[in-house]
C-alpha cells in the first residue's frame, strides 16, 4: 500500500476513535410494569448498544416479577399473603426497598405510605370499581406504615395487623429506572434516557445540549404545561389523569391519601426533579398527597430536589431553586460549546 494511502487510513482511524463514525442514537420501547418503558442511548456499536438496552429491559422484567402485586408468585404477593401470620424472610433487595419506603413515610409525615394498598387494592381503575364508603372507613386504620415490622436480624417482615397490605407502585418504577441507568453506566454508556411512564432519568446530556423533558398539561392530552431543559438528573410526575374514573362528579384516581383512604384531591400534577428516580418517584407521589403548601415547604427544605406543582385550578407554582437549576443547565451546555 502507498504511504500516502496508509497515512489517510491512519487519519481515518484516529478520527473514528475520537468520534466513532457510526455512533448513533438507538432506542427501544416495551410494555412492562403496566407502563411504557423507553430506553434511548448513544452508542458507537449498534449490536453492543442493543445488548445494553436489552439488559435494561431484562432488569425491568426481573423487578416486575419480584415486586408486582398482580403476579401471584412475586415476593411482594408472598408477603401480602403471609406476613400477618408469621415473620417472612425476604431478599436483601426487597428488604432495602421496604426500608427506603418507610424512610419516605417518616420524611413526608406519613403521606408516603406503602400500606395505602390495604384499601388501594380494592380499586380497579380500568373497570371503574371502588370500595364502598363504609368499607373505606372500616379499613382506614390499616393504612399505617408502623404496622410493618422490619426484623433486621432475620431480614424478615411481619405485619402487626391482619388485613394490612403493601404495594410499591409509588417507588418501584423509579427504582427500576435507577437500576437501568446503573447497568448502562457499567457498560460505558455516557448519554441515555430511561423512562417508565411518569418516571425518567437522564444520563449525561443530549450530545452538547440538554434533554427536553415535557410536563404534560393535566387536562389537555395534546399539550405541554412546560418543558424542562435537563441533564444528569431524574424527573417524575404524579398526576390524577393517568389512572382514574369519574362517577357522580367525583374523580377517583390512584394516589391515595393515608389520612382519608380516598384519592388526594387538591392538585392535578406534581413534577419533581432530583438526583435519582427512586427519590423523585417517591417524592412526586408524596407531594401530590401533601398538597401545594406543605409539599412546597418540604421541597424547599430539601436541597437536592425541585418541584413544579399544578393545582386544582390548573395554576402552576415552582420551588425556590428551579430558576437556578435552569440557569445551571444552560451554562453547562454553553460551556461545552466554547
Ligand atoms: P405512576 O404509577 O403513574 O408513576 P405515581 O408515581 O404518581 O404513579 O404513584 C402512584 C402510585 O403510587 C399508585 O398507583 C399506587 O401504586 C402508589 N400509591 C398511591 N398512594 C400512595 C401512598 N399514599 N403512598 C405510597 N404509594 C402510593
Ligand atoms: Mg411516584
Amino acid at each position: 500500500m502507498q504511504p500516502k494511502r496508509i497515512g489517510f487510513l491512519l487519519l481515518l482511524l484516529a478520527g473514528s476513535l475520537l468520534h466513532p463514525l457510526n455512533a448513533a442514537w438507538i432506542s427501544m420501547d416495551e410494555a412492562i410494569m403496566g407502563t411504557k418503558i423507553s430506553v434511548q442511548i448513544w452508542h458507537s456499536d449498534d449490536t453492543v448498544g442493543q445488548a445494553a438496552i436489552n439488559a435494561v429491559m431484562d432488569e425491568f422484567h426481573r423487578l416486575d416479577r419480584k415486586l408486582s402485586p398482580y403476579i401471584e408468585s412475586s415476593e411482594l404477593s408472598l408477603l401480602n399473603n403471609t406476613a400477618a401470620y408469621k415473620p417472612v424472610p425476604i431478599s436483601d433487595e426487597f428488604y432495602q426497598l421496604l426500608k427506603i419506603s418507610m424512610d419516605y413515610s417518616e420524611l413526608t409525615n406519613g403521606a408516603f405510605d406503602i400500606t395505602f394498598a390495604s384499601i388501594g387494592h380494592q380499586y380497579d381503575y380500568r373497570e371503574g370499581i371502588k370500595p364502598s364508603e363504609k368499607r373505606i372507613d372500616q379499613s382506614l386504620s390499616l393504612i399505617q406504615y408502623k404496622h410493618i415490622q422490619l426484623i433486621p436480624e432475620k431480614q424478615a417482615v411481619f405485619f402487626r395487623r391482619p388485613g394490612v397490605r403493601i404495594d410499591l407502585g409509588g417507588i418501584a418504577k423509579g427504582y427500576a429506572v435507577d437500576r437501568g441507568i446503573k447497568l448502562l453506566q457499567q457498560r460505558g454508556v455516557k448519554h441515555a434516557l430511561i423512562s417508565a411512564g411518569g418516571d425518567s432519568r437522564l444520563l449525561g446530556d443530549h450530545m452538547g445540549r440538554p434533554w427536553h423533558i415535557g410536563i404534560q398539561a393535566p387536562r389537555d392530552r395534546t399539550s405541554m404545561a412546560a418543558v424542562l431543559p435537563l441533564a444528569d438528573s431524574a424527573v417524575s410526575t404524579s398526576g390524577d389523569y393517568e389512572r382514574y374514573f369519574e362517577r357522580d362528579g367525583m374523580r377517583y384516581h390512584h394516589i391515595i391519601s393515608p389520612k382519608t383512604g380516598r384519592s388526594a384531591d387538591t392538585l392535578q400534577s406534581v413534577t419533581i426533579i432530583g438526583p435519582n428516580a427512586t427519590r423523585t418517584d417517591a417524592l412526586s407521589t408524596s407531594i401530590f398527597i401533601l398538597g401545594a403548601s406543605a409539599g412546597m415547604e418540604l421541597i424547599n427544605r430539601l436541597n437536592d430536589v425541585e418541584a413544579v406543582i399544578i393545582d386544582r385550578q390548573g395554576y402552576m407554582s415552582t420551588s425556590d431553586g428551579l430558576a437556578d437549576l435552569a440557569t445551571q443547565q444552560s451554562s453547562k451546555a454553553s460551556n461545552k460549546h466554547e
